[in-house]
């Protein structure tokens, strides 16, 4: 058999898995000021959920999702991203009534086929949210300070980030644009790559996204959409700009982002960040999607989220140098003269855990000497002594490992000396 784990995977190990958690807790905290409810959808969904919510002309949707056919021969799809999901899952439940708005968040797994690198898994972990039922520039701005807070937040300073700017114009005025840039680049094809060329019918715009030298020196003097915008959506995109100007969020319009995906309206944003990742050091983004609840069936509601990835969230922690907390394994260690006093420290551990104190005791049967050593590897500040002289008088002895002071207590009291110390 092969026990490796499958390429482009891989296994939060105990220390990334603590940090994965430290940036949901974080998460958690931040998007609860803001009112966000969490929202798990589940791992997979019908595959036209991806095709229509994200778009056939995608390379999400070409060439990187995840989709099988279950045992009664439904066409089911690992989720490659989740906003499609979440706004599924909103209109199943009726979770925006009419004339109102919701707040949702997640976190999990998501799945794309693509050539594993650093920043870039098959299985990659991403904390999103989601708005539904809100059309006012106020709350685009309300979403972007929320991510350029959570990475400050997560301890990536400012000066390390940057947060671009874009918008995709809607219904009014994008189509007219699109076919500008088609013609544009139809007659600058001889410089484009092959790719490029090929989705010039169905996604033109997506050659804003290519990294291909050539392209991007013909795109430098496409036709921008900022300047085709429609009066209301040039309207909406100041008043997003004006707004995160007024809570001091620094942002930098960036008239060629286009993100990858088909269903943004309007509001597109980016933050990047040094990441030691080249190209791929875009950390977080997101956008808004005023046609996607009617794309999947649904009444229109506007909607917009951002999403972003853990592993690259944590490679640019990392590079800024910024702390994840880890506490101790153990508070405290129970340690075992002799094998007499087996059930005194198998309680007294238990009686701390039971009152909220992290405790460990030795289930090796090692000696005294490797009971202290195995305190320190767990960074536990006090460690109990029970021995046989001390059980015959009712006491244990507390030793501080820091101080190397010990004290005898009785063993009725050793919970409120253990919390007396431990401060
Ligand atoms: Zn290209
Ligand atoms: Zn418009």
């Amino acid at each position: 058999m092969n026990a490796r784990a499958p390429k482009g995977t891989s296994d939060l190990l105990p220390e990334t898995a603590r940090a994965w958690e430290y940036l949901n807790r974080t998460a958690q905290g931040l998007f609860a000021r803001y009112g966000y409810e969490p929202l798990y959808t589940p791992a997979f969904e019908h595959t036209e959920v991806f095709t229509r919510g994200i778009g056939e002309a995608t390379d999400i949707v070409n060439k990187e999702m995840y989709t099988f056919q279950d045992r009664a021969g439904r066409s089911l799809t690992l989720r490659p991203e989740a906003t499609a999901s979440v706004v599924r899952s909103a209109l199943e439940h009726g979770l925006v009534p009419r004339g109102s708005s919701t707040k949702l968040y997640y976190a999990g797994p998501m799945f794309r086929y693509e050539r594993p690198q650093k920043g870039r898994m098959r299985q990659f972990w991403q904390i999103g949210l989601e708005v539904l039922g809100a059309s006012e520039p106020s709350v685009d701005a309300e979403v972007i300070m929320l991510l350029w807070r959570y990475f400050e937040a997560v301890g990536i300073p400012t000066e390390n980030m940057r947060l671009l700017l874009n918008s995709m114009g809607d219904d009014e005025c994008r189509p007219a644009y699109r076919d500008k840039v088609a013609g544009f680049i139809r007659s600058e094809a001889t410089g484009l790559c092959e790719e490029c060329n090929r989705r010039l019918d169905t996604n033109p715009l997506r050659t804003f996204d290519c990294k291909n030298p050539g392209c991007i020196s013909v795109m430098a003097a496409a036709p921008l959409l900022r300047d085709e915008l429609c009066g209301p959506c040039a309207q909406h995109y100041s008043e997003v700009r004006t707004s995160l100007e007024t809570v001091g969020i620094p942002y930098s319009e960036e008239p060629r982002l286009v993100r990858g995906l088909d269903y943004y309206t309007r509001t597109v944003f980016e933050v990047q960040a040094d990441a030691g990742l080249g190209s791929q050091n875009a950390i977080g983004g997101g956008g808004r999607y005023d046609r996607l609840t009617e794309v999947l069936g649904g009444r229109p509601t506007p909607g917009l989220g951002w999403a972003l990835g853990f592993e690259r969230t944590l490679l640019a922690m990392r590079a800024a140098g910024a702390k994840i907390p880890a506490p101790p394994l153990a508070d405290v260690y129970v340690a075992r003269v002799d094998d007499t006093v087996a059930a005194e420290v198998f309680v007294a551990t238990s009686n701390l855990r039971d009152e909220g104190i992290a405790a460990e005791m030795d289930h090796l049967r090692r000696s005294l000497k490797a009971q202290f050593k195995q305190a320190d590897r767990l960074g536990a500040r006090l460690v109990v002594v029970i021995g046989p002289e001390e059980s015959a008088l009712g006491e244990v002895t507390v030793r501080d490992m820091q101080s190397g002071e010990e004290t005898r207590v009785r063993i009725e009291a050793l919970t409120d000396a253990v919390r007396a110390r431990l401060g």
